[in-house]
């Protein structure tokens, strides 16, 4: 058992080549995290919140399936703020021309697939605050790239962060501790809260990811 864990060639190019948001470095420390929070909670599930085309879930469930466990990657798939039109992160071709609203779900279900990871990755297609409400299992790690607006990263805190278990990791995307580099609320809403409280110590930052553990 390496302390260092690798990601397999075939798997690592197919997150590459996922469209999303997920510099290949923070996917690499993610799948890092990901191996080692299921080894340090055997048995439980890897969970994301916001996973847009599966970019981030390549990587999680890379490590999900190498441990013998599961990635739920929940998304309602219809976008954050920053992704409707006139925002900055739109992406028009992944609006559904019919509906006139973003559908991501058919963008992550190519990659999962084509990362060779549906064994691996489940969908929960849905608001991640209904999700939670009904969510009761412990998580080896929880992370947390969904909406990225005060409510939304307040919100995603304080219902999901309860749920890593002892021992288990909480990995944050998008924590820009200068507002000159980005958004505010992973920071202010989740990652501050979560050191505060006592509960979490950070183990790693990569970019704008950080990796806390519970203790
Ligand atoms: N992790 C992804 C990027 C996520 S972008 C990657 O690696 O590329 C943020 C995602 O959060 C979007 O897909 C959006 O649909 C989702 N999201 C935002 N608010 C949400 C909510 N309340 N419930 C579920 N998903 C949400
Ligand atoms: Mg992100």
């Amino acid at each position: 058992m390496s302390d260092q864990p690798v990601m397999d060639g075939p798997t690592r190019d197919a997150a590459e080549a996922a469209r999303g948001f997920m510099p290949a470095d923070e996917g690499m420390a993610l799948f890092r995290a990901g191996v080692r929070a299921a080894r340090a909670v055997p048995g439980a599930p890897l969970l994301e919140v916001g996973s847009y085309c599966g970019k981030s879930s390549v990587y999680l469930g890379a490590a999900a399936r190498d441990e013998g466990t599961v990635l739920v990657a929940i998304d309602h798939h219809r976008g954050s703020e920053e992704n409707q039109p006139g925002w900055e992160w739109h992406e028009p071709d992944l609006v559904d021309d019919d509906l006139g609203v973003m559908d991501t779900l058919p963008w992550f279900r190519r990659t999962v697939h084509r990362a060779g990871l549906e064994g691996s990755v489940v969908a929960v297609v849905g608001d991640s605050p209904t999700v939670a409400r009904f969510w009761s299992t412990p998580c080896a790690l929880v992370f947390i790239d969904g909406g990225h607006g005060e409510v939304p990263a307040t919100v995603d805190h304080d219902l999901w962060t309860p749920h890593v278990a002892m021992g288990g990791l909480l990995a944050i995307h998008d924590v820009f501790p200068d507002p000159d580099d980005g958004g505010r609320p992973p920071y202010e809403r989740i990652y501050l809260p979560a050191i505060a409280s006592g509960r979490f110590v950070e183990v790693e930052a990569t970019g704008s990811l950080r990796v806390l553990r519970r203790v």
